[in-house]
């Protein structure tokens, strides 16, 4: 369904700051403006919980978390930063295997499965768009992922 991306952005958000540790910071840089989009909403939330929940999960106390929207020409990108412990270069690409999991004793005490990063990837290839990851160890990581913005309809409606 159709959705404005900005206001959905920040209901998710705002889910979580309720929850998080007071001394996680949240930063947003989202556009005031309206982004109309059109995604399956329960599955892009799925998406963003798991990358938010990541974010949460391996950042250092006092850590700071920042979600951006950028509108590009054919599509937005979306990204959330962490200054957690990132994920080392050899992982980069393998982070968005099934079971995949970076530092196994480490994960096996934080929790989880090591699948929602694979889902992640699933439900945006779905949607047209890409994800990726970057990251530095010990600086932070970065998830990125972008969605299709759909012009050509937009510029149908104008010939009408
Ligand atoms: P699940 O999401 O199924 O509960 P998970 O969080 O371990 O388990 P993914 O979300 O798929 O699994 O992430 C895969 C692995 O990538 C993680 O186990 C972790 O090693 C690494 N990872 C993901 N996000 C981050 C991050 N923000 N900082 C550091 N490492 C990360
Ligand atoms: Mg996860």
């Amino acid at each position: 369904s159709w959705v404005n991306f900005s206001r959905y952005f920040h209901k998710i958000i705002d889910r979580f700051e309720l929850t998080k540790q007071e001394n996680v910071q949240f930063v947003r840089k989202i556009p005031d403006e309206a982004i109309f989009i059109e995604i399956d909403e329960d599955k892009i939330t799925q998406v963003l919980d798991n990358i938010t929940s990541n974010a949460l999960k391996y950042s250092p106390q006092g850590g700071k978390i920042t979600f951006r929207v950028k509108e590009l020409s054919n599509h937005i990108e979306v990204s959330v930063s962490d200054e957690g412990v990132g994920i080392p270069k050899a992982d980069l690409s393998k982070i968005f295997e099934r079971f995949y999991r970076v530092d196994k004793a480490r994960s096996r005490k934080l929790g989880g499965t090591g699948l929602g990063l694979a889902i992640a990837k699933e439900v945006v290839v779905a949607h047209g768009g890409e994800i990726w990851a970057e990251s530095r160890e010990n600086k932070g990581t970065t998830i990125f992922f972008t969605l299709p913005l759909d012009r050509i309809q937009e510029d149908e409606w104008n010939d009408i």
